[in-house]
C-alpha cells in the first residue's frame, strides 16, 4: 500500500488545482461572452439547479464550466489518479449524477444550458464558436 501521506497530499493538490482552474475558466468564459456583446450575466446563481457558473437571465440561458476531473469528462484531464481509485470514482460518479439532475431541471424550467469543459477552453476558437452559437440561437 502506498503511504497515506502521499495520497492525502495528492488529494489536496488536486483540490487546489481544480479550484483555481475553475475560477480561471469562468473568467475566460465571461471574457468570451463579453467580447461577443453579452455583458449582462450573473455568476454562480445558487437559486438555479446546479448553481450554473454563468447565467444570462434575459435569454434564459446558462453555461456550466466543468472541470474535467470532477465532472468525469472522457479526456486526459478527466482521468482518475491511480491510487485510491474507488474513493475518486464514487466522488466523480456522484457529481455526474448531480449534473444530470441539474441539466434535467434546468430544461424543465424552460432554460437552455451549455456545458463547457475545462479542456475545451484550450482551443480558443472552438470555445468562442461554441459559446457564440449557443448564445445566438
Ligand atoms: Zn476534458
Amino acid at each position: 500500500m502506498k503511504n497515506q501521506y502521499q495520497t492525502s497530499e495528492l488529494r489536496s493538490k488536486i483540490m487546489k488545482s481544480v479550484k483555481s482552474k475553475n475560477t480561471g475558466a469562468e473568467i475566460y468564459v465571461r471574457k468570451i461572452a463579453c467580447s461577443l456583446g453579452y455583458n449582462h450575466y450573473r455568476l454562480n446563481v445558487k437559486t438555479l439547479p446546479g448553481s450554473p457558473d454563468v447565467v444570462f437571465k434575459k435569454l434564459r440561458k446558462v453555461i456550466f464550466v466543468n472541470g474535467c476531473f470532477w465532472h468525469g469528462h472522457d479526456c486526459n484531464k478527466g482521468r482518475l489518479p491511480k491510487s485510491n481509485i474507488t474513493f475518486w470514482k464514487n466522488k466523480v460518479v456522484n457529481n455526474i449524477k448531480r449534473d444530470r439532475e441539474a441539466y434535467k431541471n434546468i430544461k424543465k424550467m424552460g432554460w437552455k444550458y451549455l456545458v463547457i469543459w475545462q479542456c475545451e477552453l484550450k482551443k480558443e476558437s472552438h470555445s468562442i464558436r461554441k459559446i457564440k452559437k449557443f448564445l445566438e440561437k
